[in-house]
């Protein structure tokens, strides 16, 4: 049984809605205490301009968390507040018979979830989506959450069972400073910033113990080991070997004390990431022993050197590009560290073979500055990847649990928020293509769960107008002709494509679709995609070669070759091989295997029920007490909020469960069919009954009575909206 209250709900799944009494007095007197409401869809009227008063006034009354119908707001303080995620608020939280009626926070969204899978009958999958952008606090809220499931599903207390528990919860929370030690950097938005998305799966048993975790990583941003932006750092472990290892390591891995490395710009700025005692511990536990460890420094250091590897122009073609000043240093120590011969690895570098006509005649051919260049930087992104996804694989094998010993799952998504910079590539299309796929998901999912409980009701309903962002997802990937398909198709033809021309075929085979649209004043070949978030303009220079992410077959033949443990296991001799060094297997392109991933990653949401959390960046300093409107504003247009509240709003707000309802409000059906019927002497059930409902109509009297005292007031008020 539901309710309407025109336009304001309290969006929470059992009771309230409307305006809280104290509520409407402020709202009427002028005086609404912007900082106590604790959802969103009670602001009136709903617009950006309001939610973003309510957010600020929150903010600055230090409460950091809003409901927005279905969805929580995260502001991220920017400051240590123990109390606000200490174990005694998680036991709280999960204590409460009604977790919704406490003050909004993460543990809501985290017990609320645990209950869903928990009180079903038929226990159904949860995910918590939680988004916004880089630097708003999407890890640390994930973090929070496993840690605040590491405590309410820990397994049950008898010592011996416990020592387990123990064990599988550290490691699953051990998990994260390994993963962050090597898959995160600094940045200029976010000193702590999540270079590759993430979705981490709690395994819980048929007492909804936490049994285990999978992991799943996207996109990492393998760039960056051999290219950081001025002011940015290259992965945060890179620094803690240089600053954590110790005298003998030191010599071990030629790293002397104040060494310079073009790897590593910034090595001066202190971080509390920096820790390689944290990270070392974490792998312990994690099972990476100490040997295994080295093993993976070792190879580290090997790519900062190859680093400071330079090469010098060529005068004669015909000749390979010679090494500069202290290049050869860097080479023979690159080599030693890598396992790798060292003229080999030259050769490699400088090189390229070619393989022609039938017979596969090998030609030789000296590369050029840049393309030794790029063959160094494909080297060390190619090993660090490998070493990445092995590291994730490694992890999963130690915290995934028995498939006979988990029944039902929580997911947690933390993946990089949408991005428009003033240089858009390839990365960006494909982050913001996950966000487009993850805010249908939202809006379908959203709608659709209250389409179908309307339609059991035999309700009438009509709902505010979503922006639905098919048309957009048909522009990146349609089938058949779309941005992807194009851009693949440029690969596979392998013909030399200018950027311009890329251009062209995009514009001329999707001009039919109103997403696509072009800025006249650029300098450059671009387009631009209206993004739900706002249009953002890609250029499409380097966007073909990015997507086919080339590894010439010699840096692959040369890797398997290498004597180090670890690098054998990352580079396995292939098997399959072709005479000709060409493997079988068809390449992927970046786009289809992005594709194939966020597909998967969708199905396994679809599987599930969603909750959301939107965190949300007061300021870019990183600052305390700072709320900055216009930066506020723009991320609460990018994750459309207020057309998320007007959907929760324009849905009814108070849901009573039809018994619910009837042990409520029975008697009023019983007092009327008396009045109509003449007295009669009621029972001793019918008289509890009439005293509570006596009651009842003495609270809503005096609300009543103010409704009616204001009403002039109100309808002054609307008169100047
Ligand atoms: P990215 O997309 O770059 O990975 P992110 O959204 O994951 O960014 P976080 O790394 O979680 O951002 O947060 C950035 C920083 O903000 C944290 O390192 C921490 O200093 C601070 N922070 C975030 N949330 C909180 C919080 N709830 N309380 C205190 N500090 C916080
Ligand atoms: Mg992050």
């Amino acid at each position: 049984m539901l309710q309407q209250v025109n336009g304001h709900s309290s969006g929470s799944d059992t009771q309230g809605g409307g305006f809280l009494r104290e509520d409407l007095q402020e709202f009427l007197s002028g005086e609404a205490p912007l900082h106590q409401l604790d959802d969103l869809t009670k602001v009136n009227p709903v617009t950006l301009e309001t939610v973003l008063r309510c957010l600020q006034a929150r903010y600055a009354a230090d409460t950091f968390y809003t409901n927005a119908g279905c969805t929580l707001v995260a502001l991220n303080p920017f400051k240590p507040i123990p109390q606000l995620y200490s174990t005694a608020l998680m036991r709280e939280y999960h204590a409460a018979p009604q977790p919704q009626k406490l003050k909004p926070h993460i543990f809501t969204v985290g017990e609320q979830t645990y209950r869903n899978v928990k009180s079903l009958i038929e226990p159904v999958n949860q995910s918590i989506i939680v988004s916004g952008e880089s630097g708003a606090g999407k890890t640390w809220t994930s973090r929070c959450l496993m840690k605040f499931y590491a405590v309410v599903a820990a397994s049950p207390t008898s010592w011996e069972s416990h020592k387990i528990a123990e064990r599988i919860e550290q490691r699953i929370l051990n998990s994260n400073p390994v993963m962050e030690a090597f898959g995160n950097a600094c940045t200029l938005r976010n000193n702590n910033s999540s270079r590759f998305g993430k979705f981490i799966q709690l395994q819980l048993n048929r007492a909804q113990q936490m049994t285990g975790a999978a992991v799943q990583t996207y996109l990492l941003e393998k760039t960056r080991v051999a290219c950081q932006a001025s002011s940015e750092r290259n992965f945060h472990i890179f620094y803690q070997i240089c600053k954590g290892a110790s005298t003998d390591e030191r010599l071990q891995w030629h790293l002397p004390e104040g060494a310079a490395f073009s790897w590593l710009p910034n090595p001066e700025r202190t971080l509390e990431e920096d820790c390689f005692e944290v990270t070392r511990e974490a792998m312990l536990h994690l099972g990476i022993d100490n040997p295994t460890q080295n093993n993976i420094f070792q190879v580290l250091a090997g790519l900062l050197h190859l680093g400071n590897i330079r090469f010098a122009d060529s005068e004669d073609e015909a000749q390979p590009c010679q090494l500069m000043g202290d290049a050869k240093c860097s080479i023979r120590t690159s080599a030693s560290l890598l396992q790798l011969p060292e003229d080999p690895l030259l050769e490699t570098l400088q090189i390229r073979t070619i393989r022609a006509g039938r017979q596969q005649q090998v030609f030789r051919k000296p590369c050029s500055r840049a393309e030794c260049d790029t063959r160094r930087d494909c080297l060390a992104k190619l090993v660090y990847a490998r070493l990445f996804d092995w590291l994730v694989s490694v992890i999963n094998s130690s915290i995934c649990a028995d498939p006979d010993s988990w029944t039902t799952f929580i997911g947690l998504l933390d993946v990089y928020g949408f991005e428009s910079f003033p240089n858009n590539s390839l990365e960006q299309l494909c982050i913001n293509y996950a966000n487009e796929k993850l805010q249908q998901h939202f809006v379908a999912h959203y709608l659709k769960a209250q389409q179908e409980e309307y339609t059991v009701e035999g309700l009438e309903w009509s709902f505010v107008n979503y922006q639905d962002n098919q048309t957009c997802l048909d522009l990146i990937e349609g089938s058949p002709i779309s941005i992807c398909s194009l851009i693949n198709e440029e690969c596979r033809l392998n013909r030399p494509s200018s950027a311009a021309q890329l251009q062209t075929r995009i514009e001329r085979a999707l001009a039919g679709n109103p997403c696509l649209g072009h800025n006249k004043l650029s300098q450059e070949p671009s387009f631009i995609v209206v993004h739900y978030a706002g249009p953002v303009q890609y250029h499409t220079a380097g966007l073909v070669e990015k997507n086919k992410d080339p590894v010439p077959p010699e840096l692959n033949r040369l890797l398997q070759q290498s004597w180090d443990p670890l690098l054998k296991v990352l580079f396995p001799t292939d098997p399959e091989e072709q005479p000709s060094g060409q493997s079988r297997a068809p390449v992927l392109t970046v786009v289809s295997k992005f594709k194939a991933s966020l597909e998967q990653l969708l199905q396994v949401l679809h599987s599930t029920t969603p909750h959301y959390i939107r965190c949300i960046k007061p300021n870019s300093q990183g600052q305390a007490h700072i709320f900055l409107q216009e930066q506020v504003l723009s991320q609460l247009e990018a994750c459309g909020l207020v057309e998320t509240i007007h959907i929760s709003a324009a849905g009814f707000p108070i849901r009573i469960s039809h018994q619910n309802f009837v042990e409520r409000y029975e008697l009023l059906r019983r007092l009327r069919a008396r009045t109509s019927s003449g007295p009669h002497s009621p029972s001793p059930d019918e008289r509890h009954s009439e005293g509570s409902l006596c009651t009842e109509a003495a609270t809503l009297q005096p609300l009543l009575q103010d409704i009616l005292h204001t009403l002039p007031a109100l309808s002054q008020a609307a008169a100047t909206l």
